[in-house]
């Protein structure tokens, strides 16, 4: 895992908080049947200024508390996940003082992603106006997972349209603190909005589900996991774009290996 020694970004570091398990061949034609664990990842960096912000936060207990929803989840992918694996906990591990994050930003509003926003009451929370609407719209109630983000967000959140120029070339988004250290970048395509973090100091992209993991980017993906994406062919333009990125680090939330395109 690459680390920051940047000027303004200080410390980069990653935490798994849960995972599921899925086949590989159940989720892409041709595959043989290998069973591979998905981490899901969480990053924490620290700014100057902002202090500490969290990028996304993983499972929590709460997403097998959801009746007939959850069960259904576990069903088509099960979850491991225990106690100690909760983002909060791990920062008290790690002795960081949970309630000193100042920022958590969203890239979409997957259960594995959102798991640990509950156990962050006060933290400000950043995310695309998409995923805003989601929120707004429904009172929650679209979200897959609507127990897991807490009550009360809506007054937390601060929502960009990533409509601008970025550092990488192809994709829109948007300088979050003005100073180039922090760029929301967009990836549509597997989920409503969903958005990723370029840090330019270290050229590390976090892209969240993007794409799960890119050592399989060439496999022709099955029906059901096709349908899971809000929008295949925009999922597949934007891994396409992610490809023509030369020289930045990719790390998705679920893939094992720090990904880089040669020069
Ligand atoms: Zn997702």
């Amino acid at each position: 895992m690459p680390h920051g020694t940047g000027k303004i970004i200080r410390n980069i570091k990653f935490y798994n908080c849960g995972f599921c398990t899925n086949n590989l061949s159940h989720m892409f034609k041709g595959h043989s049947s290998q069973k591979v664990d998905f981490q899901a990842r969480v990053m924490l960096i620290e700014h100057p200024v902002h202090g500490l912000i969290l990028i996304d936060t993983g499972y929590s207990h709460r997403v097998r508390q959801n009746g007939l929803v959850s069960w259904l989840y576990n069903r088509l992918n099960p979850i491991t996940f225990n106690p100690e694996d909760a983002i909060r906990s791990q920062l008290v591990r790690d002795k960081i003082e949970p309630d000193s994050v100042h920022t958590i930003i969203l890239t979409h509003l997957h259960p594995d992603h959102i798991g640990g926003v509950y156990d962050f009451p006060h933290t400000k929370l950043v995310m695309s106006v998409e995923s805003e609407g989601l929120i707004k719209k429904s009172g929650l109630r679209d979200m897959i997972f609507k127990n897991q983000i807490g009550p009360d967000v809506q007054e937390r959140i601060t929502a960009y349209t990533l409509e601008n120029k970025t550092p990488l070339t192809g994709f829109s988004g948007e300088d979050l603190y003005g100073d180039g250290s922090v760029w929301l970048i967009g990836l549509p395509g597997h989920a409503h909005g969903q958005l990723g973090v370029y840090l330019p100091e270290v050229q590390l992209f976090y892209i969240g589900d993007a794409v799960w993991d890119l050592n399989y980017l060439i496999k022709d993906m099955r029906y059901f996991p096709r349908k899971v994406q809000n929008d295949y062919n925009t999922y597949m333009d934007t891994i396409g774009k992610l490809q023509t990125l030369k020289g930045v680090q990719i790390i998705s939330t679920h893939g094992d290996e720090v990904y880089i395109h040669a020069e």
